[in-house]
């Protein structure tokens, strides 16, 4: 038996597990065209510059590319 159908036979006697879809951000969404302008919805990353944009959590933002987090800090 070739690796291939071994790892068919395999396939077929486990359940497939869905797969939980990746999440892709919409790179559009990120930004809004008033006019001529440009207005950026997202910060950039400090660390990686312009184009690398920091994903906004309810407590930070961080970037996907280098990790780098930012807390904010609600003032109460
Ligand atoms: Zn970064």
């Amino acid at each position: 038996m070739s690796e291939e159908e071994k790892k068919e036979e395999q396939q077929a006697t486990q359940p497939k597990k869905e797969k939980a879809p990746k999440r892709r951000v919409k790179v559009y969404s990120l930004y809004r065209v008033e006019g001529e302008r440009i207005q950026r919805l997202r910060k950039d990353c400090p660390r990686c510059g312009k184009g690398y944009f920091m994903a906004e959590h309810a407590d930070r933002s961080t970037c996907g590319n280098c990790g780098f987090t930012v807390y904010k800090n609600p003032k109460k």
